[in-house]
């Protein structure tokens, strides 16, 4: 092991740690939640040296990283996930290319991934994501449209609803992290409760390096960590062209 692959290990291991004690805390299974290392602004060597370090997903959240880094080689066998704002001009180089899409949010959108998944003869798997905190700088459908969104969704043939996913606003308070979290399970449970055509809710995809002890703690089967696994990001994001 290099220097790179024995950092990443011991990172993602004190992840695995934190993960672990906020299950038991919760009374939950460590199995029941999957960790998605997001690797935005990480090169393809960096996200190949993590494969072995203990992650079940790698999450992408700009499409040109994806591709680069897909035609790359870099994921591997490790499943992908697309976890950024999705342009419907993005949609063709996306849907197909990523297991799951996290970050669904309009029916405008569901539309995109219905035509071209059908072009490619595929079922897309996807999350809707949630506006939790009804920001004006998030993505995300309003907790109040989720339920109208679910059911245009599961009336698609190419679509596989999962779950649901979300970014809340910034706490730094565990208790204030709880309370959105346990408003977006809430909204999880109703969805789940439902009888539906095709939509399977199993997905919760919600908690990131700061929060994902309160998301576990309030449901999650799913957290999204950057910072926690590869370090500070480097630089910042270049404006998507
Ligand atoms: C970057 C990112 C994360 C991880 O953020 P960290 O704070 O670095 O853990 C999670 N989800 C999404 C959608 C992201 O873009």
């Amino acid at each position: 092991m290099n220097e790179l692959h024995e950092q990443l290990a011991q990172r993602t291991a004190q992840v695995r740690r934190r993960m672990e004690e906020a299950c038991r805390a919760a009374g939950r299974a460590p199995e029941s939640v999957q960790l998605c290392a997001a690797s935005k602004t990480q090169t393809a060597d960096t996200v190949r040296a993590a494969w072995d370090a203990g992650i079940d997903v790698f999450g992408e959240n700009r499409v040109q990283e994806l591709v680069e880094k897909r035609a790359a080689g870099a994921y591997g066998s490790t499943p992908l996930h697309f976890i950024g704002h999705l342009q419907t001009n993005k949609v063709r180089q996306v849907v197909g290319a990523a297991d799951l899409i996290e970050s669904v949010d309009s029916e405008h959108l569901l539309l995109a991934v219905q035509k071209e998944a059908a072009r490619q003869g595929i079922v897309q798997p996807v999350l809707l994501q949630v506006n939790i905190g009804v920001e004006a700088s998030k993505g995300g459908v309003a907790p109040e449209g989720l339920t109208a969104l679910l059911n245009q969704a599961d009336g698609m043939e190419n679509i596989l609803v999962k779950g649901l996913m979300c970014i809340p606003p910034k706490e730094t308070d565990p208790a204030a992290q709880r309370r959105w979290f346990a408003a977006m399970r809430a909204l999880f449970d109703e969805a789940a409760a439902r009888s539906w055509t095709r939509t399977r809710m199993e997905i919760l995809s919600m908690g990131m390096s700061s929060d994902f002890e309160a998301a576990i703690q309030e449901g999650a089967t799913l957290v999204r960590v950057g910072t926690a696994i590869f370090g500070p990001r480097a630089y910042p994001l270049p404006a998507e062209p």
